[in-house]
């Protein structure tokens, strides 16, 4: 080659080495992917994770949640009990000696865990945060429990029952899901009674609002950060906005017996709902909604779309209050993403981080970080599935899944052209750590 070419090639090579440092983005990946994402994720497992929501719980802890699965459900194919990455996630965290969950074998690990929680302590649950590398995480729960460290797991706390004041035979009929949700409602709210020191119901409706108002300051002196709503799983997620005179009309009605009609409940539940959103915003708690599909026989879709909130999150009367759409809207996660385009909500990848397969969460992750990176969070919605496994291990699936699948997607867009490596790794950070501690108060 004679030294005119080998000028030009040289050129050539460094325009090429412009273009794709400053170019348009091109539609396909050029150079080694694998290796970028290798790279990158390397770099990734290195971050700490603040978690925006997680079940951290034993298995045969009561408050780990207010509602409960119907026994009938069907699983998603990943979460069936002969996923070898169960055993995967057992010997990652615990050196589980066994290749499966043979009940002679899956003992090893129950006794494991039993041990753990008879012994007392934070340091069991803080050993799994360490393991893997997550600083802070949501704990959604009845109560906070005494095995978990408030200073790494912070509450967040369920709000429905206050939806469920009234006679509420007709709702538990309704089908073999409500009947196992609602008396667990009627518990949570009795327990909220007893800790505001309630009899019975009060009065009339200001009375009840009083309670309500009461109730989420106090939760939020114990050390609760956030208001949760499982309502998808009772209801649609579209509010109406009641005038008070008539929801006062009903409250008056029913608050000593009797049993609502279906309308005249709904209505009801649509004003405390906004009495729960005002209050939330008042003392600054950001709202949680469960808003994807669901587990049990009934749930139903339209009812969990995030989309049905549009007219709430959206309101000037809230716009102070922060809406946390959780699940990502899974499995409209591109409507969902676009919701986040108001300046006051948020959405997470919880629930998908170990509904499908990285590959799959890779594709939701890179259109989320195409569009609004400040607002989406990891979590884990960590949960114990059996005595075997637990919070812990789905823990470990799902935060193994996030990272790579982050660094997957991020890999994929710097080879593409749409920024360098530097500034995905700026993003990593946002979706694993910076968005959910600016979000709760807990940014360094
Ligand atoms: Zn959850």
């Amino acid at each position: 080659m004679n030294s005119w070419k080998r000028t030009a090639l040289a050129a050539s090579a460094l325009l090429l080495a412009a273009i794709s440092a400053s170019g348009q983005a091109a539609p396909l990946p050029t150079g080694d992917v694998n290796k970028l994402y290798e790279k990158l994720l390397k770099q990734i497992d290195q971050i700490p994770i603040y978690d925006n929501h997680s079940h951290a719980t034993f298995p045969d802890d009561l408050d780990m949640d207010a509602m409960a699965a119907p026994p009938d459900e069907t699983s998603v194919l990943r979460l069936r009990d002969d996923n070898p990455e169960f055993v995967a996630a057992a010997k990652a965290l615990f050196g589980y000696p066994y290749t499966d969950f043979q009940p002679e074998h899956a003992k090893w690990l129950i006794d494991k865990k039993k041990t753990a929680e008879a012994a007392g302590g934070t340091a069991y649950f803080n050993s799994i945060l360490d393991k893997l590398n997550v600083e802070i995480c949501l704990a959604n729960r009845v109560a906070l429990a005494p095995y978990l460290d408030p200073k790494r797991f912070h509450w967040v706390f369920f709000v429905d029952s206050f939806l469920f004041p009234f006679d509420n035979h007709a709702q538990a009929n309704r089908d073999g899901d409500m009947a196992v949700y609602v008396p667990l409602q009627e518990k949570v709210l009795q327990r909220y009674k007893a800790q505001e020191k309630i009899d019975g119901l009060p009065v009339d409706l200001a009375g009840y609002e009083t309670f309500v108002r009461q109730t989420l300051a106090d939760n939020q002196k114990k050390g609760g950060v956030a208001i949760k709503f499982e309502a998808a799983y009772f209801r649609p997620l579209y509010f109406s906005d009641p005038p008070r005179e008539k929801a006062g009309e009903i409250y008056a009605k029913y608050h000593a017996g009797g049993v609502p009609g279906e309308q005249e409940y709904r209505l009801f539940q649509d004003y405390v709902f906004r009495v729960l959103i005002d209050q939330a915003g008042k003392l600054g708690l950001p709202v949680h909604f469960h808003s994807a599909v669901g587990i049990g026989d009934y749930f139903s879709l339209r009812n969990g779309n995030p989309l049905n909130l549009e007219n709430v999150v959206r309101d000037p009367r809230y716009s102070k209050t922060k809406f946390v759409l959780i699940h990502g809207g899974y499995p409209y996660t591109l409507d969902m993403i676009w919701m986040t385009a108001a300046k006051n909500v948020y959405t997470d990848s919880s629930l998908m981080g170990y509904y499908v397969y990285p590959s799959e969460l890779k594709r939701i992750l890179k259109q989320w970080i195409s569009l609004f990176p400040e607002r989406m969070m990891f979590a884990s919605d960590a949960f114990p599935f059996n005595d075997a496994v637990g919070a812990e291990e789905t823990y470990w699936l799902a935060v193994r899944s996030a990272r790579t699948a982050v660094a997957a997607a991020l890999a994929e867009l710097v080879a593409e052209g749409a920024f360098n490596e530097a500034k995905a790794l700026e993003l990593a950070q946002l979706y694993l750590h910076d968005n959910a501690a600016r979000l709760y108060g807990d940014m360094k």
